[in-house]
C-alpha cells in the first residue's frame, strides 16, 4: 500500500495554519468591527488638530502662491468644481471667483476662509458666484469678524452682493441669536460690493493695493457677458495672471507680457462638438442649441497656448477646464496638440497648487491635486 505519511502530515500542517490564521484574522475583524466606534473615536483624536489647526497661509513662505479651489466650469466633475482660484501673497488671501463647492475646496486644503481679504469676480455668470453667499458666511462664522467680505467686480457687482445679502438676511440672524457677538457679530455679517468701472481694452484699472500686492483688472471678450474682466496679482516681482472666461484676447497676450504665471481658462471645441452630437442623436435640441453656442465666448486649449507663447509667460495653467476631464487619455484629446504649441503648461484640476517665491525666477508646483 502506498505511504500517505509525510505528505498527509504536510497538508494536514498547512491546513491547520491556514485555519489558525483565518480564525485569527475573524476574531481580529469582529473585534475591529464591535470596536469601531472606539477605534474610530482614536483616529478622530489623533487627525482633528491637524485637521483644524492647518493654515497654508502660514506655513507658505513669502511669494505669491496659487491654488485652484475649483478648476472647473459649470459641468460636474469629480476633480473640476466650480471656478474659483486662490491667491496668497505674502500672508494676504485672495479669492478669484466663486463656483460650487470653493468653500468647501478651501477648508479641505487647509486655506482658513476666516483669512480671506477680498474675493474678486470676473463677472457674473451663475457658475462663477454660485458660492459666494456659503463664502462669505464661512468666512464670518470662522474669522475675526471685523468687516464684511469685500467682493470686487465690474459694473453690476452691487446688484450681485445686493442680491446675496437679501437672500442671507435671516441667516444673519439666526447665527448671531445663536452665537453673540463675538462668533457672528451682525456688524461683518454679508458682503460689501466694492464696485470698479471694467477699463478699455489696451489699459488697466488698479482696483486693490496692499501689503506689497496689487491687484490690476483687464477687459476679456466673454461677449455677450459684458463686462467681464481678468485679474493681474504683483507681489514681490512676480507675477499671476487669471484670465476669467473669455475667447482668444489679444488684452491678455498685451498684459500676461511676462508674467511668471498664466492661469487661462479653455474649452475642448471637439469635445463640446461631440456633445452636442450626442444630444442631437438623443433628440435634446435644448442642451444640442447650447453645446452649439458656448465655444464661441471661449478659448481652446490651442488658442490659450498661442496667447501663452505671444505673452512669453513662464508657464500656463489651464482652469475652467470643459468639458470635464475624467479619464486619462481624454487630457490629451482635450489639448489637441496645445502641448506643442506652448510646452509648459499644466492641466489644472482641484487642489492643483504653484508658488513663485520672491525674488526669484522658480516656479514650483506644489500639489497635483486635492
Ligand atoms: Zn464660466
Ligand atoms: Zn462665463
Amino acid at each position: 500500500m502506498e505511504s500517505l505519511g509525510p505528505d498527509a502530515e504536510g497538508l494536514s500542517m498547512k491546513t491547520r495554519i491556514l485555519v489558525i490564521l483565518s480564525l485569527v484574522v475573524t476574531i481580529a475583524v469582529g473585534v475591529g468591527y464591535t470596536q469601531r466606534a472606539t477605534i474610530a473615536e482614536r483616529l478622530m483624536a489623533l487627525a482633528l488638530p491637524k485637521q483644524m489647526g492647518t493654515n497654508q497661509v502660514e506655513t507658505l513662505q513669502d511669494g505669491l502662491h496659487v491654488v485652484l479651489c475649483g478648476a472647473g466650469g459649470p459641468m460636474p466633475a469629480p476633480r473640476a468644481s466650480g471656478p474659483c482660484v486662490g491667491i496668497v501673497a505674502g500672508e494676504q488671501l485672495f479669492i478669484v471667483d466663486t463656483g460650487t463647492d470653493s468653500t468647501r475646496n478651501l477648508q479641505r486644503l487647509g486655506y482658513p476662509p476666516g483669512r480671506i481679504e477680498a474675493v474678486f469676480l470676473t463677472h457674473f455668470h451663475s457658475d462663477h458666484i454660485d458660492g459666494l453667499g456659503e463664502l462669505a458666511t464661512i468666512r464670518w462664522a470662522t474669522g475675526d469678524g471685523v468687516t464684511p467680505l469685500p467682493v470686487y467686480g465690474p459694473e453690476g457687482v452691487d446688484r450681485v452682493v445686493a442680491g446675496f445679502n437679501a437672500a442671507y438676511a435671516q441667516d444673519f440672524v439666526y447665527r448671531h441669536d445663536h452665537h453673540g457677538d463675538l462668533a457672528a457679530p451682525l456688524a461683518a455679517a454679508g458682503i460689501t460690493a466694492m464696485p470698479f468701472e471694467a477699463p478699455p481694452e489696451g489699459e488697466l484699472t488698479t482696483v486693490f493695493e496692499g501689503s506689497g500686492v496689487t491687484v490690476e483688472a483687464l477687459r476679456v471678450d466673454h461677449a455677450p457677458v459684458s463686462p467681464a474682466v481678468g485679474y493681474r496679482f504683483r507681489y514681490g516681482g512676480r507675477t499671476v495672471l487669471i484670465s476669467g472666461d473669455t475667447a482668444q484676447s489679444d488684452n491678455i497676450s498685451r498684459f500676461a507680457r511676462g508674467a511668471d504665471l498664466l492661469i487661462h481658462e479653455a474649452l475642448s471645441p471637439e469635445l463640446i462638438g461631440m456633445m452636442e452630437a450626442t444630444a442631437n442623436t438623443l433628440g435634446n435640441p435644448i442642451v444640442a442649441k447650447i453645446m452649439f453656442d458656448v465655444p464661441d465666448y471661449h478659448a481652446s486649449p490651442r488658442e490659450a497656448a498661442e496667447t501663452a507663447l505671444e505673452a512669453g509667460v513662464g508657464h500656463l495653467l489651464y482652469y475652467h477646464v470643459v468639458p470635464p476631464i475624467v479619464v486619462p487619455g481624454q487630457e490629451t484629446l482635450w489639448l489637441n496638440g496645445a502641448g506643442e504649441i506652448f510646452p509648459d503648461y499644466t492641466v489644472g484640476y482641484d487642489g492643483v497648487s504653484f508658488s513663485l517665491p520672491v525674488n526669484s525666477t522658480e516656479i514650483i508646483q506644489t500639489r497635483t491635486g486635492m
